[in-house]
């Protein structure tokens, strides 16, 4: 089996008995030991990791690796913070109870930015994750371990999780596929909140057909979550891979976005290329324009901060994870807890919620984020009414170094210009790797309506088979 496999090869091989579920499993344990002390991909590679049960099931024997803000029933859920450094998840999240029944298993803990938040993986309280592309760069944020490790080959597959852009930011920089679907499509149940309204488990592969795999065994209704879409039925999402679009399917290029100040010149060249290849595989090409874009990342700045702040109060030292011990009454456990337990980021996001919460000034913040998330989520529906997808470029640059936006965070913010208003809006959207630039992987990102994520899925996969950039992987790492 080579290390660079995709999951439909490896279910191939395992079930015609080329390789057994315990050699695959032996491979993998092997890649981490030999490069994740480079990468940093894991937090953990469980030395007792639960066996596949079911040989007929779907996924049997695959791996993969969760994000650390996913419950994973008697493994620690760290969220990559010192506030919850020891806590051992009580139960399974949904996702992973079913992944589990399509007999994949879970190799370990990947490593993220603090409580999700961050869009490099270096809030992480406990280590650094490196692009397998270049070390010298980050992998993205904030689910980098989750990207990374698939990109690295030490794994086919990860959870990451999707709040403003999470999973497809960093499957964009480490060159795999990020889906993030449609708001409550998979159960958010077992996944720790960072702002509820936006979350989402997003997977991460190293090919199309394997998202679509994945996806296949984790939607559904779920009465642990009354957010969770309650009228899905169960689709196979590769049923509609062909290698070919939709006949008179028609594309509508964001054009805004497209010609947004600061894309990387490098990367402007690859969408147009992009553009080209969805042309000539058939597609109708639309130029339309979203004017409430330019807002979403200071609409998703607020409505994330606001939410971040309410779920965030239960990390009280009391009754999770982290407590201070010097501290002489409540108020005092409370608040050294919190100081000592929480990163510098998580504070300061904490910090900005409450301020656009409080009295004298959630009308101005708070509820005017929302009246703009509603236009924002308008404007997408009527684009839908003419064109079936929309695209736009994932990230507006290559993979950046470490410590690049150390004395401008809020530039860092400006990386989420592209995925946020998707969350925003509650859209499913996939971001697919669509060339190099300088030796960096680029992504660019397809977005479809409420529930779409089979068209969505068809159409990335044509793309991506109509190329070789999901064969290609870092030389140091075969
Ligand atoms: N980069 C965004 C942030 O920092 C997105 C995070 C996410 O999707 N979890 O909040």
């Amino acid at each position: 089996m080579m290390p660079f496999s995709d999951i439909k090869k490896i279910r191939e091989q395992i079930r015609t008995k080329k390789i057994s579920v315990q050699e695959v499993q032996n491979v993998y344990v092997d890649r981490f030991k030999k490069f994740d002390d480079k990468i940093g991909s894991a937090l953990e590679i469980f030395s007792n990791p639960e066996a596949p049960q079911n040989p007929d099931a779907p996924l049997y024997g695959i791996p993969g690796l969760i994000k650390d803000n996913i419950c994973q029933k008697g493994r620690i859920a760290s969220c990559s913070s010192k506030i919850l450094e020891n806590f051992v998840a009580p139960y399974d999240a949904t996702a992973v109870e079913r992944f589990k029944i399509a007999g994949a298993y879970s190799l370990g803990r990947a490593n993220c930015d603090e409580f999700a938040m961050g869009s490099s993986t270096e809030t992480s309280a406990f280590q650094l994750t490196r692009n397998p592309w270049d070390i010298t760069c980050v992998p993205g944020g904030s689910s980098g371990g989750s990207a990374a490790s698939v990109a690295a080959g030490l794994i086919p597959w990860s959870f990451g999780s999707e709040t403003g852009g999470s999973v497809r930011q960093p499957a964009a920089f480490c060159g795999v596929v990020g889906l993030k679907v449609t708001y409550g499509l998979i159960s958010r149940y077992g996944l720790i909140a960072y702002a509820s309204s936006l979350d989402s488990i997003g997977i991460c592969t190293r090919t199309v057909y394997d998202s679509a795999l994945v996806l296949s065994q984790i939607t559904g209704p779920d009465s642990k979550d009354s957010t969770a879409l309650q009228d899905v039925k169960k689709i196979d999402y590769t049923a509609q891979l062909t290698g070919k679009i939709r006949p008179g399917m028609k594309i509508g290029i964001i054009d805004n976005a497209l010609n947004a100040e600061g894309i990387d010149a490098g990367v402007r060249t690859l969408l147009d290329d992009a553009i080209t290849a969805l042309e000539k595989l058939g597609a109708k090409i639309e130029r339309i324009s979203l004017p409430s874009m330019d807002h979403g990342a200071a609409v998703y700045f607020m409505i994330s901060r606001a939410e971040a702040a309410s779920n965030l109060s239960r990390f009280d030292g009391v009754r999770y994870g982290y407590r201070s011990k010097n501290s002489e009454d409540l108020l005092e456990l409370y608040e050294n807890s919190r100081a000592e337990g929480f990163g510098r980021e998580v504070k300061r996001r904490i910090m900005i919620g409450n301020y656009v919460l409080s009295a004298g000034h959630a009308d101005a913040y708070y509820k005017s984020a929302k009246i703009v998330q509603e236009i924002m989520r308008q404007e997408f529906l009527d684009a839908f009414k003419s064109v079936d997808l929309l695209f736009m470029p994932t990230t507006p640059c290559p993979a950046f170094k470490f410590g690049a936006f150390k004395e401008n965070p809020l530039q860092m913010d400006l990386q989420d210009y592209f995925t946020a208003p998707i969350n925003l809006a509650g859209l499913p959207a996939i971001s697919v790797p669509c060339g190099f630039v300088d030796g960096m992987p680029i992504g660019m990102q397809l977005i479809g309506p409420h529930q779409s994520e089979e068209l969505l899925l068809q159409t990335a996969h044509a793309y991506e088979q109509a190329h070789d950039w999901h064969t290609k992987y870092p030389e140091w790492l075969k």
